[in-house]
């Protein structure tokens, strides 16, 4: 398709505080972010935690008891949704049935009293820009959902936003259009360079696609931070369990160290008294031996590709995962004794589950 226009000057997304309840449910509970010009941040969080909210919230749809959304320094709170200048995308397609995909996306625009001829020359170029140049005559329900999907984010980039918002934009997709649609919006976002805010429950998705995601739970920030970090360097045991796999084995906390599975590792920071804890490993950081005389059993095992995970489940009844190369896990029948070892330090200790 052709290459498309960038944005001008891309935008500073702030949210200051924001706290909105509904009834006795609070949906936002004082969130604190920034999106910076011309990335891709996805809000990332269990069902409920305030993602939509936010969201509706930059685009004027819904308001914050208190709190404020600056966009580049000025405060929109009060400046209602038609002057906004965002662009929008829903789970659900909500195209216009009745009207044509080139119409579908010429829509704003004719709300904007741009002219007739200017208005198809801008569509057909939205529509070229996502692969669809050839289906401006359809109606939505002569389109696939990954088609209509593409026609939204085109109707949405029509008015030239100087904000993407894409609300669960792949929830509805079949699981190969989705991953090629991940690929074809990441791909424009950043050809464009506009600021996107993307809201996903599917960690998957929000690690392959954003520059950073910001994980919230119960309507405030748990941590904002670029993928690799996010999943190596968790700054709490919510997001450590929330982003990836992860496995809770029990230890002992003593000064710079822990005590687990036999071994001693070291921890960062120093712990003012020693105590039971949890330690937080990683399938890929977990090895798992045949032994004979160890006293752990492989339960179960997923074929994964080139990695198997196999389940170990341990002397005190506690489950671990680990990722073992498949041709070593083929070796190793369900039932086998096994050992376990932590060749590297934990990612996090947490306190002790109950
Ligand atoms: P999901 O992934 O399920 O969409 P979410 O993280 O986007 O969840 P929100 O939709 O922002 O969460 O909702 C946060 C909380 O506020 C939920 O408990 C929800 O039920 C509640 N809520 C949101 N909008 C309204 C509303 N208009 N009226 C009443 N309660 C609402």
């Amino acid at each position: 398709h052709k290459t498309a226009p960038a944005v001008e000057k891309a935008a500073t997304v702030e949210f200051r505080g924001l706290r909105r309840a509904f009834g006795t449910t609070v949906a936002l509970d004082g969130l604190d972010l920034t999106a910076r010009p011309g990335e891709l941040l996805a809000l990332l969080g269990p069902s409920g935690c305030g993602k939509t909210t936010a969201l509706r919230m930059l685009a004027g749809f819904e308001h914050p008891d208190s709190g404020e959304v600056l966009v580049d320094g000025e405060d929109v709170t009060r400046v209602p949704a038609h002057r906004r200048d965002a662009g929008m995308v829903f789970q659900s397609y909500s195209l216009f049935p009745h009207l044509s995909a080139l119409d579908n996306v010429a829509f704003g625009l004719r709300m904007r009293k741009v002219r007739t001829a200017e208005r198809r020359t801008r569509a057909a170029e939205l529509l070229d820009l996502v692969g669809l140049a050839d289906k401006g005559e359809r109606f939505p329900h002569q389109l696939s959902g990954g088609q209509q999907q593409r026609i939204a984010l085109a109707r949405a980039l029509a008015l030239r936003p100087r904000v993407l918002l894409l609300d669960e934009p792949l929830s509805a997709l079949d699981a190969k259009v989705r991953l090629s649609l991940r690929e074809e919006i990441r791909g424009l976002q950043q050809e464009l360079g506009i600021t996107t805010l993307f809201v996903t429950h599917d960690q998957e998705e929000a690690l392959s696609m954003a520059d950073r995601v910001a994980v919230m739970r119960s309507g405030r920030l748990e941590q904002c931070a670029a993928p690799a970090e996010l999943y190596g360097r968790p700054a709490t045991a919510f997001v450590a369990e929330f982003v990836g796999t992860m496995s809770r084995i029990p230890g002992r906390l003593e000064a710079t160290t822990v005590e687990v599975l036999g071994q001693r590792l070291p921890i960062d920071g120093d712990a003012p008294d020693a105590r039971e804890v949890d330690v937080l490993v990683r399938p890929e950081a977990v090895r798992v031996e045949a032994d004979e005389a160890g006293d752990a059993r492989l339960v179960a095992s997923a074929f994964l590709g080139a990695a198997t995970r196999v389940t170990v489940r341990l002397a005190d009844g506690t489950e671990v995962k680990a990722d073992l190369p498949t041709h070593e896990a083929a070796t190793i029948g369900p039932g086998a004794a096994v050992t376990v070892r932590l060749p590297e330090r934990p990612v996090l200790v947490a306190e002790r589950a109950h």
